[in-house]
């Protein structure tokens, strides 16, 4: 390339935004730049694919694809990204486990970060809550909502019954749309393997905070779309906000309760803590840039995706939009900050960048959904497929487009598998009870220590007639080493209430690693002990 002075081009992000810029830049330049992909995983998640994921139709590994793969000829780097320095031009990240600092020096510096989800506004809701975001995110949902079937099968307690089949999702924009409708085909299809679950039994809500759901699309699609739903059973509960969730469920700003084992957050997007720490201008947490993507304020620095605020038109007028978070957005953001780049290396004028989106689509699940291409209205079966057909194009290798159109084949045919594969969940962590939630049963398992973070508790033994409250930095349930307490005790939350919860595995661990540590210093103390004993060689008698 003529007129390069600088040609290490860095990008932070292997989302849609970083891979699709990182496969342009190489399509134009090839190897007249040397473009390093710098990605927290090696592997690029197709998020439109996740409702799939959560409700069974898709793989997991199918909905991924390889960013070595993808992108030959990029160098790829595995690594936590933790600060950018622009002064000195370089990126601060750590590999793997290891905490050593890498230092990695760019000429032009592309940032792809994407959002973060963050539930903290909510009390309760982010430990209690499953989120969409990744895709162990997604099949974590799968797994969790066949390990309720499986539990409610067996259970005789109808109130324990009632909360493991219901379902609630918080959210009623285009990912709590799908997930929904995901989640409830999954339920339908696998009902017929459980004996004891009748199909009435089954309560599957959605909370939106608006008056109408998909609210991105025109009424009338959004109307079909909340009357398909409705007839396939599902609640919605419009106008209705959460003010926070515990071990029971969750609890709406019109003071109802709703039971639930399975809650799933398809709100909460927020800018990632390190775009929030770099110092840059940030406008309702993303990165300020011009039309051609450049960072404000700072030479040879670019953003898109997510993670940027891309005016659509001048910046100077009220009247300006904003490029949405999405991917078809991305995609064609990568296409244009990738000549921008280029050019700028040359010396020449970046373009502006100019979209009009080509239209929205939602599948609900079913074989249906709503669609707005171009200004044409679709519904049903015929806008599902064409929700497919697209995002099947924009798979980013033909082996991933071969294999999700395979999976979609099967599951026209076949049954959905209903193999619950427990992906495994944080084992200690907090959870937030609800006055008068009962904690632990007389006779029950305990299942590990609770230790109150704050709120109270009642305990109760009737049979020794003894009763008394608990309340923070005390502790109820298992002893360290796992045994359990008194199996008489009662224990019910006073008011709302937060404890930390170890569970009895990490309890048995943590009681070896003391004995350990015991031994440890037994050691060391006899050790010394010998040393007193006997005079030092080298010191003076
Ligand atoms: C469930 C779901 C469904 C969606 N459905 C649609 C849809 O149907 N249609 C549509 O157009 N859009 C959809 N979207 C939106 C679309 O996926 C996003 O707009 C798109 O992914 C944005 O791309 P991005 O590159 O900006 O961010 P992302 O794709 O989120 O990529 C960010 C990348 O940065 C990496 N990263 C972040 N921080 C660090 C760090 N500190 N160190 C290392 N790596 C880091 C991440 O691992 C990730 O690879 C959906 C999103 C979700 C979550």
């Amino acid at each position: 390339m003529q007129g390069t002075t600088s040609r290490r081009i860095v990008i932070l992000g292997g989302g849609f935004g970083g891979v699709f810029a990182a496969k342009q830049l190489q399509a134009r330049a090839g190897s007249d730049v040397d473009i390093e992909l710098i990605s927290r995983n090696n592997f690029f998640v197709f998020q439109p694919l996740l409702s799939e994921v959560a409700g069974g139709s898709i793989q997991p590994a199918d909905a991924v694809s390889p960013l070595r793969l993808f992108l030959p000829g990029v160098r790829v780097r595995v690594a936590e990204i933790r600060k950018v320095d622009f002064s000195a031009k370089t990126v601060h990240v750590t590999v793997g486990r290891g905490d050593e600092i890498t230092t990695v020096p760019y000429d032009q510096l592309v940032i792809a970060l994407g959002q973060i989800v963050d539930l903290s506004r909510t009390p309760g809701l982010s430990d209690r809550a499953f989120v969409m975001k990744d895709v162990m995110d997604a099949f974590r949902i799968r797994n969790h909502v066949l390990q309720c079937l499986e539990d409610a099968d067996e259970t005789t307690d109808p109130v324990r019954k009632s909360r493991l089949l219901t379902f609630v999702v918080i959210g009623g924009g285009f990912t709590g749309v799908e997930v929904i409708g995901e989640v409830q085909d999954l339920i339908g299809k696998s009902l017929k393997y459980y004996r004891n679950i009748r199909s009435d039994e089954i309560r599957i809500v959605l909370i939106q905070h608006g008056p109408g759901i998909l609210p991105e699309l025109p009424d009338h699609l959004a109307e079909y779309a909340t009357d398909k739903l409705r007839r396939r059973g599902i609640e919605m509960l419009l106008n209705t906000g959460v003010n926070s969730a515990s071990v029971s469920g969750v609890e709406t700003d019109g003071g109802d309760t709703i039971d639930a084992e399975t809650i799933i957050a398809a709100i909460g997007n927020a800018p990632s803590p390190l775009v929030r720490s770099l110092p840059i201008e940030l406008d309702r947490g993303k990165i300020v840039v011009d039309r051609c993507f450049r960072v404000q304020g700072l030479d040879d620095v670019w953003a898109l995706g997510d993670n940027a605020h891309i005016p659509l038109g001048e910046p100077g007028d009220p009247k300006v939009a904003y490029a949405p978070p999405l991917a078809q957005f991305a995609v064609r953001e990568a296409k244009v900050l990738a000549q921008n780049v280029l050019a700028h290396l040359k010396g020449d004028t970046p373009k502006a960048f100019e979209y009009r989106s080509m239209g929205t689509m939602a599948s609900l699940g079913a074989r249906t959904g709503v669609a707005d291409i171009l200004g044409v209205k679709i519904t049903g079966f015929f806008a599902w497929a064409a929700w497919r057909l697209f995002y099947l194009s924009l798979l980013p290798s033909v082996a991933t487009r071969i294999r999700v159109a395979m999976d979609w084949l099967l599951d026209l045919v076949v049954s959905r598998s209903i193999a619950e594969i427990r992906a495994t969940q944080a084992a200690s962590r907090y959870i937030r009870f609800l006055a008068g939630d009962l904690v632990i049963e007389p006779g029950v398992d305990p299942g590990g220590l609770y230790v109150v973070i704050s709120g109270a508790f009642d305990s109760e033994m009737p049979e020794a007639d003894q009763s008394r409250t608990l309340g923070p930095n005390t502790c109820f349930g298992m002893a360290i080493g796992g045994e359990a307490g008194s199996d008489q005790e009662r224990i019910t939350a006073r008011e709302d209430s937060t404890v930390y919860f170890v569970e009895k595995s990490d309890l048995e661990r943590l009681a070896m690693v003391s004995a350990l540590i015991k031994q440890g210093d037994g050691t060391k103390e006899s050790a010394r002990s010998d040393a007193k004993g006997k005079p030092d060689r080298d010191s003076p008698s």
